[in-house]
């Protein structure tokens, strides 16, 4: 992380989770790098992103979120390895969406139909089929399942932190700073020129950091403390 606050910036993230370190890194890819900073007030990954299990499947039912995810599996299974040397711990061991239900199977039916659209690698397969796959699964009650071959997980703090080593500018916040926010002053009184754009993927903490956007000036990026 750097050491001095910066003064000024283009794009300010708040939140140095998998969601602000990647919308940084990715915005790096854009050229945006050295314009972008991101504001973490504790550690990166100390939110959500350090307890997830880190599973990712291609088995979703939104044509958004499917290309998302099959960009991101192609992205942690060699692209963000090979671009940033740092391993990420990628397992492709594949998975399953089970239905109990003839309601679970429609909606099996139609993840199936929006994966197929997009080319994915995906199967709807009955209990037997499902039990030669996954030999150790209990299927008892099992309608059918959702093959997935070409999912995996990975580790979500190692590809928070591939991404951080790649493009990110980070700032951590001062102890003064850190704990939940409670209060916020406006960039400028900090120092701070008016950033362009702010974005505060703060995930649980988004809902106090947002009535502090809206009241700092102009409802940009603000300090949070
Ligand atoms: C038990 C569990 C299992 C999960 N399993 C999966 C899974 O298998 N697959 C999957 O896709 N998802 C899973 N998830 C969901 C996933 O973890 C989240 O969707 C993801 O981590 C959200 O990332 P984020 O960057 O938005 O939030 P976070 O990781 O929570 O990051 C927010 C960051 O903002 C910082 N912050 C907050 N307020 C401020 C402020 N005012 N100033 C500066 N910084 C601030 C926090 O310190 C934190 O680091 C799981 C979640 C949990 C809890």
């Amino acid at each position: 992380m750097a050491s001095e606050f910066p003064t000024s910036a283009r794009v300010v993230i708040v939140g140095g989770g998998v969601m602000g370190v990647g919308l940084a890194y990715h915005l790096g890819h854009e050229g945006w790098g050295s314009d972008t900073v991101l504001l973490e007030k504790a550690e990166l990954t100390s939110g959500s992103t350090w307890h997830a299990a880190g599973q990712v499947t291609h088995s979703t039912s939104s044509f958004g979120l499917g290309k998302c995810v099959d960009y991101n599996i192609g992205l942690y299974s060699g692209g963000l390895e090979a671009e940033t040397g740092q391993p990420v711990t990628w397992h492709g061991c594949g998975s399953f969406r089970l239905a109990y239900t003839t309601d679970e199977m429609d909606w099996l039916r139609h993840t199936l139909s929006v994966a197929r659209a997009l080319g994915f690698n995906i199967a709807l397969v009955g209990p037997e089929q499902g039990a030669k796959l996954h030999p150790f699964y209990n299927l008892d009650g099992v309608l059918g399942a959702l093959h997935t071959p070409d999912d995996g997980h990975v580790d979500p703090t190692n590809v928070t932190m591939a991404m951080a080593a790649a493009r990110v500018r980070t700032v951590s916040a001062s102890s003064a700073n850190a704990g939940p926010p409670t209060s916020c002053k406006p960039p400028m009184t900090n120092g701070w020129s008016r950033p362009r754009k702010a974005r505060s993927p703060a995930s649980m903490w988004s809902t106090p950091l947002a009535p502090m956007r809206a009241r700092s000036a102009n409802g940009l990026a603000c300090n949070c403390r």
